[in-house]
């Protein structure tokens, strides 16, 4: 990556069989080249098309990633994926801890770590997912929760090169609610300080904002301070729309 470069990820969840993923990500591989300069691509196909879309995008200037992973190598554990096994599919990022994750399978910041460690130790990216629910931000608690979820989640031998945190406010996720940017502004600084007692080099960590990201709102939280990228879900479905936040990365 280059420094601070802009990273737009796609995270596809649970959609997409192989004659979708492979339209969508030829689609997008066809734009590729025209993509501003600063912004890096992503694209987290669910575990099925990994193999295939990994060969589609092989050599070229977007990157495969996975939506999680087990924090073990291998063994006795029906139906989970390895971190090596991510990797030996092409994927050099991994996304950890998304609330969908915490909610759906109970994971807690201690799993997330153990998960965000095992990306780290074969030698690809993490990108760590926190982010408050509703409840906690009507609280005035959104801060402390988000900054709690970052030191529990953030594995040993976290760095800017390999690390990368997605804020994503469960509320604003598949709702079409975002955020004010005051108040993305106000974690995204909270983050970047949480990880100032952690990281040397924090300052070149990238921050994600992630939150029902559509063309139309992408140009004014890619402009919010401490906002690096974008973490988007339904709007990466559709080429048209997930090229446009692209390119209001420039
Ligand atoms: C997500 O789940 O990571 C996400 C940001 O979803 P959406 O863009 O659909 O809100």
């Amino acid at each position: 990556m280059t420094k601070k470069s802009k990273l737009i990820a796609g995270n596809w969840k649970m959609n997409g069989l192989r004659a979708d993923g492979v339209a969508l990500a030829s689609d997008l591989c066809a734009l590729a080249g025209e993509a501003p300069q600063g912004a890096e691509i992503l694209l987290c196909p669910p575990a099925t098309l990994l193999h295939e879309i990994g060969a589609l995008l092989k050599g070229g200037a977007i990157a495969l990633g996975a939506q999680d992973c087990h924090a073990l190598k291998s063994g006795a554990h029906t139906g989970d994926i390895s971190a090596m096994m991510l990797k030996d599919q092409g994927c050099t990022y991994v996304i950890v801890g998304h609330s969908e994750r915490r909610a759906d399978h109970g994971e807690s910041d201690e799993t997330v770590r153990a998960k965000a460690s095992a990306v780290l130790e074969v030698g690809m990216a993490v990108i760590i997912c926190i982010g408050e629910t509703e409840a906690e931000r009507d609280s005035g608690r959104a801060v402390e929760v988000v900054s709690g979820q970052l030191s529990g989640s953030l594995p040993e031998g976290a760095n800017a090169e390999n690390t990368i945190i997605a804020y994503e406010p469960v509320w604003a996720i598949g709702t079409g609610r975002t955020p004010s940017v005051t108040q993305v502004a106000e974690i995204h600084t909270a983050i970047r300080a949480e990880l100032g007692k952690k990281i040397a080099n924090f300052d070149n960590l990238r921050i994600l904002y992630g939150g029902s990201v559509k063309p139309e709102n992408a140009a004014e939280l890619m402009a919010v301070d401490n906002v690096d990228g974008a973490l988007v879900g339904g709007a990466s479905l559709k080429a048209a729309d997930f090229w446009a936040i692209i390119t209001a990365c420039s």
